[in-house]
């Protein structure tokens, strides 16, 4: 069984990723386009946006009362960068600033974006919370079948689920390539939208295994992302790779994510020459707040 979650709290549902024609109700579209438009910037006036590094892919991300951790589970690799100890037991305690997490997502079960070990104490420790994954990852986690859920996306399916008020999107896209004769590893990216407020977090992908036009499929400029979570070594002046994010993304925020594990090292110039408004952290528990939007009459 792939779902396994309490249908109290959970709804899962899949759905096509293709947009509808709009046909003869363009007009209502439209004015329900420029209704939904303000709606969204009233609700992002009303909202606190807070996003605090966590460590390497990891951050937590806080709308108003709602918490949510994507690929900060980790510990890391000895002999390279580890979370450090005391930021793992503050996880796994649910101590601040990771106190009342409502979910934890994974992109994939690699050890620098998941640890089952550390996702089972924090699940012990924090009974409220649901964590959400590849079925790769939650295969891991067989002893909390209320509490964790394993997303089916298809190539062309996005799996869509509401948990504790956040409406969640996972997308199939690809980490590679796998080596002859071993199993893919999967890597989900996640929408998730929290009172108004969109982000996207794209795992661990590899662009080269797939198309603008299937990436612009995804439709996520329509989503109006604003904040987006992406490799830091595909925020350079490659036009494809600009493409890619400011037209098959174009988020408000772009965050340069993955701090370690790669050949070159992360570099702030240059993702600043290219981006100059990215957000980058200079240690872990830092914290970036969302600017209000401004408002228009
Ligand atoms: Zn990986």
């Amino acid at each position: 069984m792939i779902v396994t979650a309490s249908s109290l709290f959970v709804m899962f549902l899949l759905i096509g990723s293709s947009g509808t024609a709009a046909g003869d109700a363009a007009p209502i579209a439209s004015e329900m386009t420029r209704w939904s438009a303000k709606a969204h910037a009233d609700q992002m006036n009303a909202s606190e946006v807070r996003v605090t590094f966590v460590g390497n892919a990891g951050f937590l991300i806080t709308v108003n009362d709602k918490k949510i951790l994507i690929d900060a589970l980790f510990s890391g690799f000895p002999g390279d960068y580890i979370l450090p100890r005391e930021i793992q037991d503050k996880l796994a305690h649910g101590l601040p600033p990771f106190d009342n997490i409502d979910l934890v997502l994974a992109t994939h079960s690699h050890g620098d974006h998941f640890d089952a070990s550390l996702v089972r104490r924090f699940l012990s420790n924090n009974p409220d919370a649901v964590f959400a994954s590849t079925p790769q990852a939650t295969a891991l986690l067989n002893d909390f079948p209320d509490r964790v859920i394993a997303f089916a996306p298809a190539k062309n399916k996005i799996a869509t689920a509401e948990i504790h008020g956040v409406h969640v999107e996972a997308v199939y896209l690809s980490h590679g390539a796998p080596p002859e004769g071993k199993a893919e590893i999967l890597n989900f990216a996640y929408l998730a939208t929290i009172a108004g407020v969109t982000l996207f977090h794209s795992g661990d992908i590899d662009i080269s295994q797939f198309s603008y036009e299937d990436f612009r499929a995804l439709r996520l400029p329509e989503k109006k992302i604003d904040l987006a979570f992406m490799q830091h070594f595909y925020l350079g002046d490659a036009p494809a790779e600009m493409k890619l994010i400011q037209e098959g993304i174009a988020a408000r925020h772009v965050f340069p994510m993955h701090y370690h594990y790669t050949v070159p090292p992360m570099n702030p110039e240059s993702v600043l020459r290219n981006y100059p408004a990215a957000i980058l952290f200079k240690a872990e528990l830092e914290n970036w707040v969302m600017p209000r939007a401004l408002k228009k009459d």
